[in-house]
């Protein structure tokens, strides 16, 4: 039983950005909250997969906490290579370590590897 329930001021929940009710609100999910890059460590390392190819890894960069999608597309743009997201991160194809590093030390993050 919600409080003041069945007196003037027995409201149902309104959404606190467009003032819909909460039922009728087409808001979008509100954006993750992002960790600064400069708390984070991305961990980089080159690996080989199946076939002799060679990949670029980044991990240690929470999904919750950083725009992963967004960050790939730039690392791949920069690369000028092909990349996926992966459960522990992310995955450039062929070895750019260095142009890697650079990208997400000028964004701010710490790297090792
Ligand atoms: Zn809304």
């Amino acid at each position: 039983m919600r409080l003041f329930e069945g007196t003037q001021f027995d409201r149902p929940p309104r959404c606190d950005r467009c003032g819909e009710l909460e039922t009728a609100c087409t808001c979008p999910p509100a954006p993750a909250p992002r960790i600064p890059p400069q708390k984070q460590t991305a961990k980089l390392a080159v690996e080989k997969r199946a076939r002799g190819k060679v990949v670029t890894v980044v991990r240690g960069l929470p999904a919750e906490g950083n725009d992963l999608p967004g960050l790939l597309a730039q690392l791949k743009s920069a690369c000028g290579a092909g990349g996926a997201l992966k459960e522990d991160g992310m995955e450039i194809q062929g070895n750019h370590l260095e142009r890697v590093r650079h990208m997400l030390s000028e964004a701010g993050y710490r790297i090792r590897g």
